[in-house]
């Protein structure tokens, strides 16, 4: 199998921007997941830390954003507001060669009037910890039935720090036929069960090393 990014399904403008960004070659996560990620699949994915698991969710979520309609169309859901920053960063760099994507940040520990202020322009991916993006679900200040991508970054920690229900109140809002992607740096028991209850037919990847 090939490590460049080029024998996928990208954009040549996004195959530009990749490497200018310094990505020459794709991370073995990136390599044995892209390719299902970017043909609509669920994917399980399990990779330690460092491997590059965010851009392999935000090219799949990217692929899948209309410009023109300015609606959440990705959610990403991650267990700390620090990591949710990294994240919407990551994002946000990989979508540099697209114009007017918006990305917010949702996090718990900021106030609620600009975030909903910011929504209130409209914005294509959301980013966010699950405590405040139920906030806003129950307020009514965030629409999520037009999401056609929800990642659950670090789901394992998010099991950890008893995000659960919040998740679950979270996917109930999202579209049945969704694309969902969960990622993992590592494989307790729970995450099987996590993974069943939400996603479809999901193919599973699995890098060895150290967490
Ligand atoms: P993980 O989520 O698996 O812990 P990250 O997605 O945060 O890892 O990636 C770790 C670092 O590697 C980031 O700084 C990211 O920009 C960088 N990175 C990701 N993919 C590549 C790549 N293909 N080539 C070079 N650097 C990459
Ligand atoms: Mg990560």
């Amino acid at each position: 199998m090939s490590d460049a990014f080029n024998t996928l399904n990208l954009p040549s403008e996004q195959l530009d921007n990749l490497a200018q960004l310094g990505y020459h070659q794709m991370t073995d996560i990136q390599q044995q997941a892209l390719p299902s990620v970017l043909a609509g699949k669920d994917v399980l994915a399990q990779a330690k830390t460092g491997s590059g698991k965010t851009a392999t969710f935000a090219l799949g979520i990217l692929q899948q954003i209309n410009p023109r309609f300015f609606g959440a169309q990705g959610l990403v859901l991650c267990p700390t507001r620090e990591l949710a920053g990294q994240v919407a960063d990551e994002i946000r760099k990989l979508a540099r060669y697209m114009a007017n994507i918006k990305v917010v940040l949702l996090c718990g520990g900021q106030s609620i009037g600009p975030q909903i202020g910011s929504l209130a322009h409209g914005a294509h991916i959301i980013v966010g910890t699950p405590g405040r993006i139920c906030d806003h679900l129950r307020k009514g200040t965030l629409e999520i039935d037009q999401i056609k991508t929800l990642v659950l970054d670090e789901a394992d920690r998010m099991l950890d720090m008893g995000f659960s229900e919040d998740m679950r109140f979270i996917a109930a809002h999202t579209p049945e036929q969704r694309q969902t992607l969960l990622f993992s740096a590592t494989y307790p028991d729970n995450i099987e069960a996590l993974s069943r209850d939400f996603q479809y037919e999901p193919v599973m990847v699995r890098i060895e090393g150290q967490h």
